[in-house]
């Protein structure tokens, strides 16, 4: 089969062609599994971290890619939820125990032996995949599947995200920057919550432009001042000064959730300056986000086809993953970036 896959982990400022395309053997499904046949897959930030080696892949090469949207065309012989034909999704869990504390718990996002899509195992860059039928999601009839893939991880982690926040609607709720997953965030949250009041920081002018098409009541560059202070913030940014900045501006008993699976070290120095009263103090938080659960992927399935949330995308060939890659790095693309298989 057709893939793109990642042999190393290699430096983008240098190396602009990460990924090599490559005939592989189709992979062969257990007896629980199900064989997709791959349509898109939408590429995320991840994908740039584990390219540039902030996330190590368990071995290369390895095919990348977790938002993987297909037909399932064959079924293993304990099989018993999907047939032949069906449209599903796989997200970023590709697996969990079931058995440890946390799965009991609805935690299964925090088990120890949490497998994760295109980085434990091959993901959907490439034309077929396998996964437990567990883990497989049924896509709503009502989306495209251009539409429904990066519902599978900007989508599915963003919710999970901005149920962290604790918001409730009529508060304040702010986004450091606004890429993929924060601007299906923003969707959801008015959405769901119609009355919150949504302020967005985000340094390209092209990002703070199709939020404020989205309804942000005010939208600034990453190192503006938010008019107002803030209940919750979510960040997506990979550096570390915004999130100082944003303690400053959060109300009593606020939160910031870290929504970005690794931080890029370069201005970590700015931690240093984080002062207790002005900016801990009053019970404020910071909270990361860790994957998701399978929970969170149906849930934002189900939001988005009651509410019709539908995400702003852009189409890549398989063959051009590369050059989406560099988009992303570059912030040349507003929204979602999609492979087409
Ligand atoms: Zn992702
Ligand atoms: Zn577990």
């Amino acid at each position: 089969m057709k893939s793109m896959v990642l042999k190393k982990a290699t430096d983008l400022k240098i190396d602009k062609n990460p990924l090599s395309y490559v005939e592989v053997e189709i992979p062969k499904i257990g007896v629980n599994e199900v064989l997709i046949k791959i349509s898109v897959c939408g590429i995320c930030h991840t994908e740039l971290d584990e390219i540039e080696g902030r996330i190590e892949p368990i071995n290369f090469p390895i095919i990348l890619g977790h938002q993987i949207i297909g037909r399932v065309i064959k079924i293993g012989a304990e099989v018993k939820k999907l047939k032949n034909g069906d449209r599903v999704g796989v997200g970023w869990i590709n697996s969990a125990c079931g058995e440890c504390e946390y799965c009991r718990a609805g935690y299964e996002n925090l088990c120890p032996q949490f497998i994760s899509t295109g980085k434990d195992v091959n993901g959907g860059y490439a034309e077929y995949t396998t996964i437990n039928e567990n883990y497989a999601a049924l896509i709503p009839e009502k989306f495209i599947d251009e539409e429904a893939a990066p519902l599978l991880c900007a989508g599915a982690v963003g919710h999970r995200a901005l149920k962290l926040t604790g918001i409730n609607d009529g508060m304040n709720l702010g986004f450091l920057g606004f890429g993929a997953s924060n601007h299906l965030v923003l969707k959801i949250a008015r959405a769901v919550y119609p009355n919150l009041k949504l302020f967005v920081s985000a340094r390209s002018e092209g990002e703070r432009t199709l939020a404020k098409e989205l309804g942000a009541c005010w939208c600034g560059d990453i190192k503006e001042v938010p008019p107002e202070k803030l209940n919750a913030v979510i960040d997506t940014t990979p550096v570390w000064a915004p999130v100082v900045d944003a303690m400053k501006n959060l109300k009593p008993n606020g939160r910031l959730i870290m929504n970005n699976i690794r931080k890029e070290d370069l201005d970590k120095g700015e931690l240093a300056t984080i002062d207790y009263s002005r900016d801990l103090w009053m019970e404020k938080e910071i909270k990361s986000v860790a994957n998701v659960t399978f929970d969170d992927i149906m849930e934002v399935l189900n939001i988005a086809d009651i509410y019709n949330i539908r995400p702003v995308y852009r189409i890549y060939d398989l063959k051009d993953a590369n050059k989406a890659i560099m988009d992303i790095k570059e912030k040349r693309i507003k929204g979602a970036k999609v492979l087409r298989i």
